[in-house]
């Protein structure tokens, strides 16, 4: 039996039309058993995140305002959706909110120990999920899909860490094996769907967990690892992998292959369109990850698949913005010793703030970080203490994989250079400050 993965992030379900777009995409697209795996509806993780700290502040009159604002979002999609005012989604979808609003009271009115915002957040913000699932769901199974609707709750088996929650392999894939796969050996429709949320699980308490923003696709991986699927395909809002935001550079183009090796590499230097945790459980069971347009289904996307001797020409630029470079010396002028760089490390990694990239000379060590204000302002507060600390803000890290002089010139153009790392494949630098470069 070769089941595919379908993924739908919150962009391809953000109203009513892309829900249409959605459901044409499963019935041209699906021939045999798949799972589909969906986030929450367009911005609405954002929209959950901004209930919960009205919540966590215990403030009424914004958590009815944040509160209503999903609810309005999600019914009018709904009344798009579903002519007849009695179909049985309207319902679901109502007692999923009565769920939440029942959660949120409890936690609101009675509650008088101090909340864990871990916690919360997934208790809360995971409904997101739940509510685009069970809407996508009945409207696959009105356009005549066979589709049945599992609770990833079932399924996905992690550890007690909210919000970054590990996933138990061993329990997940024999729950998915036992589900799912049972689920498509008993129901012997040529394309039978399986459909859940991505996103989230539960912990051995039974608690929701979350695994990190962004972390559908990794739910998509882990279907497709414990089903040993065919193929996994990722629908975006761009016509793949592209060599260069399209936004930033208008002549990039779609890759049409990528090793593995080369995605992890992509995902890691910041390319945002693949999740860094999606790729390994796929190379690990050599599954073909696809990622195409959900605008434009019919073009062939990019496949990330297992190539071992495979060289690129095309530069790949990667570009992250509105970083922070911080450089470090000791105040006596003595050498960066081992000593100093693992105390370094230590208080960064107490500062939770994560190393773009670093280098060190004789008497500094520099680093390039996600200008998060309030990570870094008390990371260098910090730092003072003990060391010269001096940084540059508005500083932008841009990374070409497979540079050659005239990607080097033109991502460069002009700009001063702050920082630069070279490797055999890999060209880093720290640009300054300036234009809003149009390439
Ligand atoms: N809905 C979640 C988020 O926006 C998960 C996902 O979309 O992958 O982060
Ligand atoms: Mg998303």
């Amino acid at each position: 039996m070769h089941i595919n993965v379908f993924k739908f992030g919150g962009a391809a379900v953000n109203s009513s039309a892309g829900i249409k777009n959605v459901a044409g995409i499963v019935m041209k697209f699906n021939t045999g058993p798949l799972v589909i795996v969906v986030s929450a509806m367009g911005k609405t993780t954002n929209a959950l995140e901004q209930l919960l700290n009205d919540y966590m502040k215990k403030d009424p009159i914004a958590i009815v305002g944040s509160y209503q604002k999903i609810w309005d979002f999600h019914f009018s999609i709904l009344d798009d959706l579903f002519s007849d005012k009695n179909h049985e989604v309207f319902g679901e979808v109502e007692s999923l909110f009565n769920m939440l609003r029942g959660y949120i009271r409890k936690g609101h009115l009675y509650t008088t120990t101090p909340l864990d915002y871990d916690f919360e957040y997934d208790q809360i913000v995971s409904y997101g999920e739940l509510i685009s699932a069970s809407i996508l769901h009945h409207y696959l199974v009105f356009r005549g899909c066979s589709c049945t609707q599992f609770d990833v709750r079932d399924l996905i088996r992690t550890d007690s860490t909210y919000r970054d929650a590990r996933v138990d392999w061993k329990t997940t894939e024999s729950l998915i094996q036992k589900n799912i796969r049972g689920y498509f050996r008993d129901h012997r429709k040529p394309a039978a769907i399986a459909l859940t949320q991505g996103f989230i699980g539960c912990d051995p308490l039974h608690n929701t967990t979350t695994l990190g923003r962004e972390g559908s696709d990794f739910s998509a991986a882990i279907f497709a690892w414990c089903l040993q699927a065919k193929e996994l395909t990722i629908w975006k809002d761009v016509p793949g992998v592209m060599n260069a935001d399209p936004k930033w550079i208008t002549d990039a183009v779609c890759l049409e292959t990528l090793s593995y090796r080369e995605a992890i590499e992509l995902a890691y230097y910041g390319a945002s369109v693949i999740h860094p945790k999606t790729i390994k459980p796929l190379e690990n069971a050599n599954i073909v990850l696809r990622v195409k347009s959900f605008v434009d289904p019919n073009l062939p996307g990019t496949s990330v698949i297992n190539l071992r001797e495979w060289e690129i020409t095309t530069p790949i630029f990667i570009r992250k913005q509105n970083q922070m470079l911080i450089s470090v010396s000791p105040r006596d002028f003595s050498f960066i010793l081992e000593e100093n760089l693992s105390e370094i490390f230590r208080i960064l990694a107490n500062f939770r703030v994560k190393v773009n990239v670093m280098q060190n000379s004789a008497i500094s060590f520099s680093i390039c970080v996600d200008a998060d204000p309030l990570k870094v302002n008390p990371l260098i507060a910090y730092l003072k203490k003990d060391y010269e600390t001096r940084y540059n803000e508005g500083v932008e890290l841009f990374t070409i994989r497979h540079y050659n002089d005239e990607a080097v010139n033109r991502m460069v153009n002009g700009r001063k250079i702050l920082m630069e790392l070279k490797s055999r494949h890999t060209l880093q630098v720290v640009l300054a400050k300036n234009r809003d470069a149009e390439l």
